[in-house]
């Protein structure tokens, strides 16, 4: 049974991947917002670089990040890829944010989930995944953000079906797990598909979960 195998892998999952210490504290959603925009399509050591210089330059508020240079904003976040895009998207969000939310994210974050869902999906270079992290991370909201990893693993074990798109994997697998453990799946599948889960050739041989996992050593 499907439920049964999700439970036995979150407790191996558990048992052999600790958590970040930041994932216990609840971090600042204007923050999370811009470091999740820095971090699409980049390596999380660039994003940390990225993030790290533009914090150095600016305070990482709507009103200042509004009125920022953009060419400032450019050079700070040059490190993660695609900086003259990132850099206008951090910019207009940041102006959004300030214009029509009074400068704060709390406007959006004191809505029921699905509203707040959809309204961080207005914002320009939110979507899906931006908003799940914003939301769990940020607002303690019950939701799955699904990244590459998460899916890739999701789908090898068979926890979301194999063709599904985002909201397929997402809604799988907070069907299979109980949504104050959503933040910890999240962080533990990502591990796993970094360290054995592999997209290409994974380590299946030494899988510390293999026993549960119907592609075990499939060519995938
Ligand atoms: S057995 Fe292979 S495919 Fe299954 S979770 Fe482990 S590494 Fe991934």
């Amino acid at each position: 049974m499907v439920e049964k195998r999700a439970d036995a892998v979150l407790k191996v999952l558990q048992q052999i991947y600790s958590m970040p210490k930041w994932s216990g504290a609840r971090r600042n959603a204007f923050e999370t917002l811009i470091a999740t925009i820095i971090s699409q399509n980049t390596s999380d050591r660039n994003t940390a670089r990225a993030f790290e210089r533009l914090s150095n330059r600016f305070e990482i508020k709507p009103e200042v990040l509004a009125n920022a240079e953009i060419s400032q904003i450019e050079e700070a976040v040059r490190a993660a890829g695609l900086y003259r895009n990132k850099a206008k998207t951090i910019k207009a969000v940041s102006k959004i944010i300030l214009d029509k939310f009074h400068g704060s994210m709390q406007p959006i974050l004191s809505l029921p989930f699905e509203e707040s869902r959809k309204t961080l999906m207005t914002l320009p270079g939110v979507g899906p995944k931006t908003a799940d992290v914003v939301l769990l991370f940020s607002a303690a909201q019950p939701t799955i953000p699904v990244d590459t990893h998460v899916k890739r693993v999701a789908q090898r074990l068979g926890f979301a079906p194999a063709t599904g798109n985002y909201e397929d994997v997402r809604s799988s697998l907070q069907a299979l797990y109980n949504p104050q453990d959503y933040l910890t799946v999240h962080v533990l599948l990502i591990a796993h598909g970094r360290r054995y889960c592999k997209a290409k050739r994974p380590l299946c041989k030494q899988c510390p979960i293999s026993m549960y996992c119907p592609s075990k050593g499939m060519m995938i």
